[in-house]
């Protein structure tokens, strides 16, 4: 039993739910308004609950050979650069969670997972395919795109971020994302060419009134990625995630920081400014799913990257939909996605909760840091663990 399934979007919600779906025999169109595949220059965190479920859907392989594995997180102050804290990752999280933690490119990451849902056979890939009308019918759905071209499939997906034109076909009551009035600074920049002072195996997280910044490496531990994330907002276009920016740009927001980050800061040749939105934490599984149309990813639930699990969710969400459809066809698409929606909404709308307030707990100034500084010095590890979400 089988169904043909739709997908809008083709980031890494809409690759790891067409592969999903794939492996468990359906038969997918997925539509990609871009020219061409592909992913900005940046870097992503995968805990254990998001390398689990990159094994089930059988990219082990490929997955390895691009990583970096992480010894630890360090979190360290913004003004002085001394430790306040450390979570041992490496051997700790597959003795913890059995799955490891790993740090990878996110073009590496999109380009795995396309390949593999090319692999599959089972997947059409649609190019230069910008989804702009939906008409639900009992029995189908039809899409139609920028050029008049229309398809029709048993369901769809909408995985088409942010900004999604499927969401408000899917909610009666969709205002846009909300500015959170937070930039993220963003950086590559190849081990080689750092000194070896600056050159790191591991995360580093700095924490600072109104500001946290994050340097961790990728690809195989030859890249490091560095994020400044502060409350300012750069003055383009907000559906750009890929801003050119500068130096200046970024410490007119934040001003001089530690001695340790203003090398590491000066030491990056181009930074890439990206403006955060998100949306309120989900408050019912109809926001994810109605009859034969479901939400994955950021279309659904968009938050802050505070706990460095957007993407995660959005492979969560995938992993979780294709069992929901596991041996069923066109008929059963309502009840699974009912299915698929119960088991999602509750999951996903905490970790948007925590990633906003962690965003408040890094951000914090005055006595409230001092507090956050001591718990995390006398609890250390137990406070940057994250039980509930790893072992998922
Ligand atoms: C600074 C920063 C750091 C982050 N770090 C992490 C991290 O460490 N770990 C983590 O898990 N997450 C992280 N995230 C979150 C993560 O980047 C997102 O949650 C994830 O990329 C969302 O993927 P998506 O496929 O849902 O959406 P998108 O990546 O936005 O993909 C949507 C796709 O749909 C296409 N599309 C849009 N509209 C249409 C249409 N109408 N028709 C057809 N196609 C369309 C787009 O072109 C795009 O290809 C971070 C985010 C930020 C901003």
């Amino acid at each position: 039993m089988s169904a043909h399934i739709l997908i809008a979007g083709g980031g890494i919600a809409g690759l790891a739910s067409a592969l999903a779906l794939a492996r468990r025999c359906h038969r997918v169109d997925l539509l990609e308004q871009a020219v061409a595949f592909g992913e900005v220059g940046a870097g992503i965190q995968l805990g254990p609950n998001v390398t689990r479920r990159l094994q089930s859907l059988g990219v082990w392989e490929a997955l390895v050979r691009v990583a970096a594995r992480p010894e630890a997180l360090v979190v360290r102050s913004a003004t002085d650069d001394r430790e306040i804290a450390r979570l041992p990752l490496g051997n700790a999280m597959l003795h913890n969670y059995a799955a490891p933690y790993f740090c990878v490119h996110r073009a590496d990451l999109h380009a795995l997972l396309l390949a593999a849902a090319r692999g599959t056979g089972a997947v059409t890939l649609t190019t230069a395919a910008r989804v702009t009308e939906v008409v639900a019918h009992d029995h189908a759905v039809c899409v139609s795109s920028t050029e008049d071209r229309v398809w029709e499939g048993d369901a769809l997906i909408g995985a088409d971020g942010l900004w999604s034109t499927v969401r408000p076909r899917l909610l009666a009551d969709c205002p846009p994302p909300r500015p959170t009035g937070h930039t993220a600074w963003r950086a590559l920049v190849d081990q080689s060419a750092l000194p070896a002072s600056l050159r790191s195996t591991q995360i580093t997280v700095w924490l600072g009134p109104r500001l946290h910044a994050v340097a961790y490496p990728v690809r195989r531990g030859e890249a490091l990625n560095v994020v400044v994330l502060a409350e300012a907002a750069p003055a383009g276009d907000a559906r750009d995630w890929d801003q050119s920016s500068s130096l200046a740009a970024l410490q007119a927001a934040t001003g001089r920081t530690s001695a340790g980050l203003q090398a590491l800061l000066e030491a990056v040749p181009t930074w890439r400014a990206w403006t955060l939105n998100d949306r309120p934490p989900l408050t019912g599984p109809l926001q994810m799913a109605s009859e034969r149309t479901a939400l994955v990813g950021d279309a659904a639930h968009p938050m802050l990257p505070y706990l460095a699990q957007g993407a995660g969710m959005a492979i969560e969400d995938a992993v979780a939909l294709a069992e929901a459809l596991d041996g069923g066809d066109a008929a059963s698409v309502p009840a699974a996605f009912a299915r698929y929606a119960a088991q999602r909404w509750q999951r996903n709308a905490q970790v948007q909760a925590r990633a906003r307030r962690n965003g408040e707990i890094f951000h914090a100034t005055g006595l409230v840091r001092v507090g956050r500084d001591a718990a995390l010095r006398l609890l250390g590890a137990r406070l940057l663990d994250v039980p509930w979400l790893y072992e998922h």
